[in-house]
Formats: structure tokens, C-alpha cells, sequence
């Protein structure tokens, strides 16, 4: 039984879209650790393949936990569809692999996940597909880049681990001129803060093992987008290839979903808190967060996002000082995952962009001083305490050299 969702508010549907109930009548959604299902009769079983009845068939092409999650976040983003992957790269991969062929042209934000990175630099040239990177807050040469056709655009706003921010209504238009489908990489911004399709986007992905799970327990990934291009183009890609993910996973992300909000809303609290505290010290060269004045792309952050999001960067000039700052940290773990229920910091050239070239990591920015930290549900007291003690320390050692 599913009863309609459809004018709830996000926090509403975050703890009952897409719920189908069972004949028990459960409060908690159901998970159903099933890989199979079985048929009335053959005859039910022949009409489930010719598509006549709807009936799970098999759980790599659909189960019901995994089914109550893609509609709860269909309906969460907008979206008319939604398809759960086992990983936030298996969503991305599908994405680009279900639509792309040998020939065709991929445009892609410099700025991407590592992984997200290697798939448009490397895995898509040996399929014979043409990539270029640009610089995603430069309109100029995404401009350029799609004044030859091309058929996706892939692109991460705000971008990991600068917190650079695309324009996704203006590259949405140049990309559909140019003939492509954009691609949004919604990670950092959550499902909660900003909504790429409402701007022009025809796909969004997430890595759900982020804010989604939001505890740290397990990966998870989602794909949405329309209807028709969700089933005609993705779905038999996914099928037949098997990235499906368990549905035990998929019953622990509806679980996180429902606290999405409390959560997302006071780690973004904290977040700006913590980098208005962290810009103000003498130690930091340079902190980056969307919602503040420093931020060079603040007014177009505050434009398509309702807040600054999870995550804060900064520069304390040395790898020296950011190694120094790192394990100096008592609350604040060193770790390379994000959107945790609690506190990371990474250090991205030494770990996360390591295996980008220097030159390109000078290009994004990604200094030897830069240290990323996603910010979880911590006392912001504490956490500003911990940061401040170990800024303390780094300053103590300066004055004893
Ligand atoms: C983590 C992450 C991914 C990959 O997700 P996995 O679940 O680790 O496969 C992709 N894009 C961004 C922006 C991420 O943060």
C-alpha cells in the first residue's frame, strides 16, 4: 500500500515518501533481503517478462527496499525517476556509460571527485569518446568548449575540495545548444540545498555513502533524471551490467534520509560558524565556504543554493603547518570520506588528489596547505575549541623555532 506524497513538504517526505507497506502492516519500512521472487503460475511468470503484469523479477533489476528509496528520493529531488546504485561511482559510471558512445564529446568541469576525473581523462578516450576539461566557474570556456556539439557535461557544484561553484542555469543552456545532457554531481550540495534539475540539469547523481547515509555505515549511490531517459536509456544499461545495490543498504539509506534535514541543517549551521572562526585566525591564510562575503562566487552560491552546505576549506600555507594542524586534532578525526555524522579533515594533495599531476593541482587551487573539513554534528563549541588548540599549537612552534 502506498498512500500519496505528493504535497509534502521535504522534511514530510524524507520519513514517509515512497513507503509501500505490507500486508503486516509495519511502521519501519520493510527490508526485503531477497535476491529473487517467485510467480502465482507460469503463466504469471511469463506475462512478468512480456512487461503485461508488474512483479519483481529479480533484485539486480528491482527489489522493494530499493524501490521505496528511488521514489523517495525521486520525489525529494523533483525528479520523475530515480535508479539506486551500490556506489556513488556506480552512479556516475551508468550515467556516462548508459548515454555516451564511441564518437561522441564529453565537457567536464576540471574540478570533479578523483574518481569522476579518471573515468572523463582516461576510461572514456579508450572507448573512443572524445573529453575536454574546463574551468567550471569560467563561463568563457564552457562557452568555447560547447561551440562544437557534444553529448554530456559533467559537472560538481560546489566542487571537491575548493567549493568553486558552477552557474548550472547558464551551462545547462550553452550545453543544450551544443546538443548535451548535463550531468550534475549534487554531492556536496545534498538533495536538500540545492535542486540542479529546477536550473536546466537532465540527470543528477549522488554518492549516497555521504550525507544521505550520513553515519558512515555503508556506500550507496542514485542516478535521477526523466522518466523516459531513466528507463529507455539507463535502466537497460544497469540491468544488464549489475550495479545494483543490496538492499540491506538500501534500507539503512531510507533510515538516514529521514533524519536528512535535522542533520544537513546543523552541520551547515556549524559549517559557517566554523569557517567565519577559522577565517579569523591569524594561522589561516585563506578559508573557503559559499556563504561567506570572501567567497568570489558568494552571490551566485546564495542563488541556487538555501545554504553554504557541509564543508570548509582553508589554507595554512605549508604542508608543514596543515600536517601539523591535522595531528594536533583530538575531536576532529583524518579521514578522506565527508558528510559524516562526525568530523573529518583531509589533507586532499597528500590523499584524496594525490594522484592528479602538480600542474593540475595547482590549477584547481589544491595547494599544499589546503585542508578540507566536512563537518558533522559535533558541538560547534567543540569543534571550534579542537580547531583552536590546534592552531594554538602551530603558532607555540612557530615562536619556539
Ligand atoms: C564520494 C563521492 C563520489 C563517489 O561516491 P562513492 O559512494 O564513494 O562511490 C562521487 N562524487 C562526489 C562529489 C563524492 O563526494
Amino acid at each position: 500500500m502506498t498512500k500519496p506524497t505528493k504535497n509534502l513538504r521535504p522534511a514530510s517526505l524524507l520519513v514517509h515518501g515512497g513507503t509501500m507497506r505490507s500486508q503486516y502492516g509495519e511502521t519501519s519500512e520493510a527490508l526485503f533481503l531477497s535476491s529473487g521472487f517467485v510467480y502465482d503460475s507460469a503463466e504469471q511468470a511469463a506475462q512478468t517478462f512480456l512487461g503485461e503484469v508488474d512483479h519483481f523479477q529479480y533484485s539486480r533489476f528491482g527489489n522493494p527496499t530499493v524501490q521505496m528509496l528511488e521514489s523517495r528520493l525521486a520525489l525529494l529531488e523533483g525528479a520523475e525517476a530515480c535508479r539506486a546504485t551500490a556506489t556513488g561511482m556506480a552512479a556516475v559510471s551508468s550515467a556516462m556509460l548508459a548515454h555516451l558512445k564511441a564518437g561522441d564529446r564529453v565537457v567536464a568541469a576540471r574540478a570533479l571527485f578523483g574518481s569522476c576525473h579518471w573515468i572523463v581523462s582516461t576510461l572514456l578516450p579508450r572507448y573512443g569518446i572524445e573529453t575536454e576539461f574546463v574551468d567550471g566557474a569560467d563561463l568563457g570556456q564552457w562557452r568555447q568548449a560547447l561551440s562544437r556539439p557534444a553529448q554530456l557535461v559533467l559537472l560538481e557544484s560546489p566542487s571537491n575540495p575548493m567549493l568553486e561553484i558552477v552557474d548550472l542555469q547558464a551551462v545547462a543552456d550553452l550545453s543544450h545548444a551544443a546538443g548535451a545532457i548535463v550531468v550534475v554531481d549534487n554531492v556536496f550540495a545534498t538533495p536538500l540545498l540545492q535542486h540542479p534539475l529546477e536550473l536546466g540539469a537532465d540527470v543528477v547523481v549522488y554518492s549516497c555513502t555521504k550525507h544521505i547515509d550520513g553515519q558512515g555505515r555503508v556506500l550507496g549511490g542514485a542516478v535521477l533524471g526523466r522518466k523516459k531517459w531513466v528507463e529507455e536509456v539507463l535502466q537497460p544499461f544497469t540491468r544488464n551490467t549489475g550495479p545494483a545495490i543490496s538492499p540491506f543498504n538500501a534500507w539503512l539509506l531510507l533510515k538516514g534520509l529521514e533524519t536528512l534535514s535535522l542533520r544537513v541543517d546543523a552541520a551547515c549551521r556549524s559549517a559557517e560558524q566554523v569557517a567565519r572562526f577559522l577565517e579569523g585566525r591569524r594561522e589561516v591564510v585563506r578559508a573557503w565556504y559559499p556563504t561567506l562575503e570572501s567567497h568570489p562566487q558568494r552571490d551566485l552560491a546564495m542563488r541556487q543554493m538555501s545554504a553554504g552546505g557541509t564543508l570548509v576549506t582553508f589554507d595554512l600555507g605549508s604542508r608543514e603547518a596543515a600536517f601539523g594542524v591535522l595531528n594536533r586534532l583530538g575531536l576532529i578525526a583524518i579521514s578522506n570520506n565527508l558528510g559524516d555524522s562526525k568530523s573529518l579533515v583531509t589533507h586532499p594533495a597528500t590523499t584524496t588528489h594525490m594522484r592528479l599531476s602538480a600542474e593540475e593541482r595547482a590549477r584547481l587551487g589544491i595547494t599544499e596547505g589546503v585542508v578540507r573539513l566536512s563537518v558533522g554534528l559535533e558541538d560547534v563549541a567543540d569543534l571550534i575549541e579542537d580547531l583552536g588548540q590546534a592552531l594554538d599549537g602551530l603558532a607555540l612552534r612557530a615562536a619556539a623555532d
